[in-house]
Formats: structure tokens, sequence, C-alpha cells
């Protein structure tokens, strides 16, 4: 990891830190031109009633398929949040999530169909943002109430009274906001209890032995309730083994989302994917 330690102004770096401050370096500058050569897709992997298995949305997840081949979001999203790069990859991201709902509400014959779209704090403290959404919105004619934006954690730590503010200011214009892997940060319950959030998407890692274990379940049933008291709804997400589904489902969650359902896939074959019948 990068250990930089200053003393009198000089900043000593170890061997590791300066490879990957080169690293990082290197992956940002051939990030800067993804977007002009075409490099960024996005997948959809669909979220559906916990109870009947309908779908209610799709999350947008980015892809970058570059020159050396495709690079994680875990890898390069990270990088573009330092550099700033992730104001215009995210707007384009928004963009084409919200063109691509048009799209894929009409492809699937399902009007009411909402996209979840992944911000980063950095994208949402933008001046510009609030501007790029409502003119998308009355462009493509999508009610705002379709667009769920989810944010994490601990994009939200770093300042809690300036991101209150902004979701609030979202939300007052229509659109809805996640807090997204919930349950992977601290003080996730003060969190729950004072972020103006419409779902609570809880992380995967809530999964991990809830078939094995009654305490995992009770703390599962737990959250779902203390959201659902506090008028949110609530999404589950990394779904992969029936019996989840079952527990998931039997917690009162709302939706779910998982590799067991669907996979993210290129929006040209959710149609494919959804005539497949695949999910329950
Ligand atoms: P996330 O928003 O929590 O998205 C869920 C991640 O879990 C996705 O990884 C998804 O492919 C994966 N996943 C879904 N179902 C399962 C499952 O059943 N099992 C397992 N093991 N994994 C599952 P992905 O696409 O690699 O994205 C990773 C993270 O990168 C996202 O986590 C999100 O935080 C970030 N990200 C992705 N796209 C964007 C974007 O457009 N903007 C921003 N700011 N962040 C993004
Ligand atoms: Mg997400
Ligand atoms: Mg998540
Ligand atoms: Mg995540």
């Amino acid at each position: 990891g990068a250990k930089a330690s200053g003393r009198n102004g000089l900043v000593v770096v170890d061997a590791d830190g300066l490879d990957e401050a080169v690293r990082r370096r290197a992956l940002n500058a051939r990030l800067a031109g993804a977007i002009e050569r075409d490099e960024l897709s996005l997948a959809f992997q669909p979220i559906l009633e916990a109870r009947g298995g309908r779908w209610v949305a799709v999350e947008a997840l980015l892809r970058w398929n570059g020159a050396d081949g495709p690079v994680s979001p875990a890898t390069f999203i990270p990088v573009a949040e330092d550099s700033g790069l992730i104001v215009p990859i995210g707007r384009w991201v928004l963009e084409t999530a919200v063109r691509s709902l048009v799209q894929v509400r009409a492809e699937l014959g399902l009007p009411t169909l909402r996209v979840n779209v992944n911000v980063s704090a950095r994208q949402l403290q933008d001046e510009g943002f609030h501007a790029v959404l409502h003119e998308l919105l009355e462009q493509t004619g999508v009610e705002p109430a379709a667009v769920v934006l989810e944010l994490t954690e601990s994009a939200l730590l770093t300042d809690p009274d300036r991101a209150v503010q902004l979701l609030a200011g979202v939300r007052a214009a229509g659109v809805q906001v996640a807090l997204d892997d919930f349950g992977t940060g601290f003080s996730s319950l003060s969190y729950l209890l004072r972020l103006p959030v419409d779902v609570v998407k809880v992380d995967r890692s809530f999964l991990m032995d809830v078939v094995r274990s009654r305490r995992s379940r009770t703390l599962l049933s737990s959250v779902v309730t203390i959201a659902h008291d506090l008028g949110m709804r609530v999404t589950v997400e990394g779904i992969e083994t029936a019996e989840q589904l079952a527990i998931v489902a039997d917690a009162g969650a709302d939706t779910v989302q998982g590799y067991l359902l669907a996979r993210p896939t290129p929006a040209a074959d959710l149609a494919g994917l959804v005539r497949s019948g695949a999910p329950s």
C-alpha cells in the first residue's frame, strides 16, 4: 500500500507505495480517454420482488474494456474518484443508464421499470450534477422516481451534514436514493437513522452465514424491521443460493438481486433473459 510519512514537509514513500502510485497514474491516464475510445459500457443487473419475482428495477454497472482487456470497477472507480475523472465518467453513466431505461422498458414491456445508478460522493458534490440530472429527465421523459441513485455509506461518511443536504436536494426533485453496501461501514445504525434515503441495500456480506446461523438471520430480520419502521424499502444484494433467497424473503426484504436470479447483462440481452424466465 501507499504509505507516506511526512517530516519537515518531506514525504517518504516505500517502494511498494511508489509502484502503486505509478500504477494508479498510468491507469488514470488510460481511463482519461476511455469515453472517446468507446471503451465504456454498462451491464444491467435485474432487481426483483422478493416474493413474486417480478422485475422492478435494473442496476447499471460500469464496464471498462480497454486496450489491455477488461478492468474491474473495483480497481478503476477508486482511481477515478481520486483524480476527479469520476465526474465526466459518472455523467456518461447517468446519461447512458437513463437513456437505456427508455429502450429497455419498451423492449421488455415493463413501463414502470426503474434504473439504479451508482453515484460517487464526488459526483454528487459537483456543481453541475443537478442540472445534468434535471435536463436528462426532461429530455427522456423518465419520471424522477424511476431513477434511484446508489451511494455508499463510506462515500457519505466524510461529510455527513453536507451529505444529508445533498441527498435532500436530490429527493426534493423526486429522484430516489439508495444506501448501497449497507453493513460494511461504521456506525451503520446511526447512519441509517440519519440519512434521508428511500432504500437500504444490504451488502452481500450479510448473507455469509445466514444459512447456518440463527443469529445472522435475526440480525437480517432486525435490519429489515428497522428500515421498514423508518419508511425505507430493503434490497438484499449478492444472493447466490436458493436457501439464501428463502431466508431473505422470510426476513421481509422487499427486493433481491444476485447471481442466482440474474447476472449483470448488456441492455440488448435483457429481453432474452426475461423470456428465458431465468428467475423464479
Ligand atoms: P455495487 O454497487 O455494490 O454493485 C454490486 C456488485 O456485486 C457488482 O460488482 C455486481 O456485479 C456484484 N454482484 C451482483 N450479484 C452478485 C452475486 O450474487 N455474488 C457476487 N459475488 N457478486 C455479485 P461490479 O459490477 O464489479 O461493481 C463493483 C462495484 O463498483 C459496485 O458495487 C459499485 O460500488 C462500483 N461501481 C460499479 N459501477 C459503477 C458506476 O457506474 N459508478 C460508481 N461510482 N461506482 C460503480
Ligand atoms: Mg450499487
Ligand atoms: Mg452494493
Ligand atoms: Mg459494492
